[in-house]
């Protein structure tokens, strides 16, 4: 998979370089290029934002290198990528969302700061390629760059060979619809706490019972939202004694 994001803090995309994705990187699996917005300025201060039109507090970034950068990312590959821009008017990200752009060849993230991006650059885009506003959540950030971020790794992790062991996907919460239950490793008994009993029997039924019930009541715990929204057929009858 190919990854362009933009950004005028390409340093905030670091961490692309470390552990599991830089790995992926240097095995050829992720194509990962960081482009600083400011390169499509031609003014002497490289200037990426001016006041809001209507007025109002901040400042909007200006549609002029936005519109040469997105062009120029077109110039340089096969089609058109699919753009993310991180807004937190966006679609809400998800496991689901995650998973959708796995299957993607191509992503490019627009990060933008200030009070965002003017609203023509994202539907000049979306006139030569797809184009999703994203959120990670009902909050908000100072840029996109830590959204890029986040949903660089949920998407990567997903794409096979990135991960070691792909069967941990499948246990993860989210996964199924509901939360994982909780893990535990040695020692056995640690500060007086034991691990429970049952995942050190080698009963591999009973620890997967375990497993399911302890998922169950945590989500109904933590997040009663999700099991409201699981499909009927997604609990068998000894869920239903949970
Ligand atoms: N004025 C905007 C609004 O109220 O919708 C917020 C702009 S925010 C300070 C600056 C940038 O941070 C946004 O353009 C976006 O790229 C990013 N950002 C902030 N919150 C975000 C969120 N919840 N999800 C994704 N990106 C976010």
């Amino acid at each position: 998979m190919r990854i362009d994001v933009i950004t005028v803090f390409p340093e905030y995309l670091a961490p692309l370089e470390l552990s599991l994705i830089g790995r992926a990187r240097e095995r050829g699996l992720l194509d990962v290029r960081a482009h600083d917005l400011r390169q499509w300025t031609h003014d002497v201060h490289r200037t990426v934002d001016d006041a809001p039109c209507g007025g109002g507090a901040g400042m909007v970034m200006r549609p002029e290198p936005w519109g040469e950068a997105l062009d120029a990312l077109l110039d340089s590959g096969e089609g058109a990528p699919r753009l993310l821009v991180p807004s937190p008017a966006g679609r809400v990200f998800s496991q689901d969302m995650a998973a959708e752009l796995a299957a993607e060849p191509w992503l490019a993230f627009a990060c933008g700061r200030y009070e965002g991006i003017d609203q023509r650059v994202i539907e000049d885009a979306a006139e030569r390629m797809p184009v999703t506003e994203v959120s990670l959540g009902d909050y908000v950030l100072f840029g996109g760059e830590v959204a890029a971020l986040t949903i660089v790794e949920a998407v990567t992790r997903l794409i096979p060979g990135v991960l070691g062991n792909r069967d941990s996907l499948l246990e993860e919460s989210h996964n199924d619809g509901l939360l994982e239950a909780p893990s535990y490793t040695r020692p056995a008994n640690w500060r007086g706490r034991d691990v429970p009993e049952v995942l050190m029997s080698g009963h591999h039924a009973r620890i997967a019972r375990w497993r399911r019930d302890q998922s169950l009541l945590r989500t109904a715990q933590s997040r009663p939202d999700l099991l409201d929204r699981a499909p009927a057929d997604a609990f068998d009858r000894k869920d239903r004694a949970v």
